[in-house]
């Protein structure tokens, strides 16, 4: 049987108000994923747990946490910074788990450079329009958060190209379908099985012919 050692890291981005975490919720639901919780300065909205939502620090204990190298990546976004715990998401990997990280264009772009094996996924609303709308409709930003995270958008839709995927979310139901696709064809990759397969060609022969 092929032994697929090492977990995925799946990196989830897109602008604000595209549903990234609708679909990271229905995806956890639906398979065992484990779903990287990051930290962050900015202040918890209302219904949001600490260390379920983010890991809610201080300034100071955040720049703590940069200097003793804690994050796998962090940026300032809005105004707040944002950071991936590195050792969580390094062990969850090590341990064949397949890791979500929901984060901004730039902290996917310095986890892609570190690690290049990751699979880069972008969501896409399915209009501007449609994003502004559901921007006021989750109801958690000011008039001038709502217009900054608006204006974002259109740049930060620049940067679809240096992603591994694109997936509209017109319906979150097929949102998620596509993303279960892209990441089953990304366990099939033969540069990310091809060693178990001719380590353990009996295996295989077994598993695939005569079962
Ligand atoms: P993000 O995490 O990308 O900022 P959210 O997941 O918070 O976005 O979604 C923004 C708002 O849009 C939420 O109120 C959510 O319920 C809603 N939403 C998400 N996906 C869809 C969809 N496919 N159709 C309609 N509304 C959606
Ligand atoms: P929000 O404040 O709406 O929860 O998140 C704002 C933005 O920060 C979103 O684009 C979200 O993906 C991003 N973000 C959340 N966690 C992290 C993180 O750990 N690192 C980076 N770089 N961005 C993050």
């Amino acid at each position: 049987m092929v032994n697929e050692t090492k977990g995925l890291l799946v990196v989830i981005s897109g602008p604000s108000g595209a549903g990234k975490g609708t679909i990271c919720k229905k995806l956890m639901e639906k398979n065992n994923f484990w779903l990287s919780v990051s930290a962050t300065t900015r202040s918890p909205r209302a219904g949001e747990e600490n260390a379920k939502s983010y890991y809610f620090l201080t300034r100071d204990e955040f720049e703590e946490k940069i200097k003793c190298n804690d994050f796998l990546e962090y940026a300032e976004v809005y105004g707040n910074l944002y950071g991936t715990p590195r050792s969580s998401v390094m062990e969850m990997i090590d341990n064949g788990k397949n890791v979500i990280l929901e984060i901004d264009i730039q902290g996917a772009l310095k986890v892609k450079e570190a690690f290049p094996e990751g699979v880069f996924i972008f969501i896409l609303p399915p209009s501007m329009e449609e994003l502004k709308n559901r921007i006021i409709g989750r109801g958690s930003e000011t008039p001038e958060s709502l217009m900054t995270r608006f204006k974002s958008a259109y740049k930060e839709i620049n940067y679809v190209s240096k992603y591994n995927y694109a997936v509209v979310n017109d319906e979150v139901a097929l949102a998620v379908e596509k993303i279960q696709g892209i990441l089953v064809a990304e366990k099939c990759r033969v540069d990310r099985i091809k060693e178990d397969i001719l380590d353990n060609k009996e295996g295989i022969v077994h598993e695939q012919f005569y079962d």
